[in-house]
């Protein structure tokens, strides 16, 4: 079913005649990737390409360069899941599960929690919308979001496919455009055209076959796509910085303790050790560096 040279896309479309901007984006290769030697249960996958469809759909509404997170926690089997992205599409997840954990909505997976949107531009403050999950599907919640933190009236669709070899996630996501007149009327208008996607279609057929099948009356533009990847972005440097939050004494009593210290990332699996002697070299030069911006 799947197509195996299909790219990983992103796909932003306008309309001649309405002030509603739409995106669309099938991913299968970097959300395989993601999930590879992590053992995720089938329920977990599907959560976390949800969640991967989402983030890919919000990043492309950033209008700068910068990174968003969207993270969903709560007191429910499922008690964490999260994808950053940033505006080139690299996409990275993680999350953490009850081991007894079956399928089940949205609400049955997380229970009492709710959904974290971080938004950090580059160089600037990060600033963060907490929502209530209290809605059946991410793609409501996504919504309402919008709706209550941008005031933009905005759907999403949203569907998974888990396959025995490789995974497919894909995502619409139609919005008004800011203060437009007749954008409400239009929104209305695609609206009910979009409602009538099936999973199957928004998964499986081309970009340019979902729109004609949509909106063939309605003229659609399809921009040049941007590619979305999975990158997980960790570094020695940065696991160094974390080791760096603890005192040097609790840093060398963990390495006699162990022998080393094991930093494992929990996106891509990834395995950083320190032993005594990398410790040592490192409050060494953090208090080097730390003297010279004092002088
Ligand atoms: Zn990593």
């Amino acid at each position: 079913m799947t197509d195996s040279n299909k790219k990983d896309l992103l796909h932003r479309y306008l309309f001649d005649k309405f002030h509603v901007r739409g995106e669309l984006v099938q991913i299968t290769d970097s959300y395989s990737a993601m999930l590879e030697n992590h053992d995720y249960p089938n329920v977990v996958k599907r959560i976390l390409g949800e969640l991967l469809a989402a983030t890919s759909l919000l990043t492309a509404t950033l209008k700068f360069e910068g990174e968003i997170s969207v993270q969903l926690q709560g007191d429910g089997p499922l008690s964490y899941a999260v994808v950053n992205g940033n505006n080139h599409q690299q996409m990275r997840a993680s999350a953490k599960f009850a081991d007894d954990i079956n399928e089940g909505s949205l609400l049955d997976l997380i229970g009492s929690g709710y959904m974290v949107i971080t938004i950090a531009p580059k160089g600037t403050d990060r600033y963060q919308g907490v929502a209530a999950l209290d809605k059946d599907t991410l793609a409501e919640c996504i919504e309402n979001y919008f709706e209550t933190s941008e005031q933009l009236r905005t759907r999403v669709w949203l569907a998974t496919d888990i396959g025995e070899t490789k995974c497919t996630t894909a995502g619409m996501l139609l919005q008004v455009l800011p203060v437009e007149e007749r954008a409400k009327e239009d929104f209305t208008h695609l609206e009910a055209l979009t409602n009538t996607i099936t999973d199957d279609e928004l998964l499986h057929l081309s970009p340019e076959q979902v729109l004609i099948r949509l909106y063939h009356e309605d003229n659609p533009q399809l921009f040049e796509p941007q590619e979305v990847t999975y990158e997980c972005g960790c570094s020695r440097e940065k696991t160094a910085d974390a080791i760096l939050r603890l005192t040097k004494e609790d840093a060398l009593s963990l390495v006699e303790e162990r022998g080393d210290i094991e930093i494992i990332c929990q996106f891509c699996l990834k395995q950083y050790l320190f032993d005594k002697i990398d410790v040592e070299a490192l409050y060494n030069n953090n208090a080097d560096t730390n003297n010279a911006t004092v002088n």
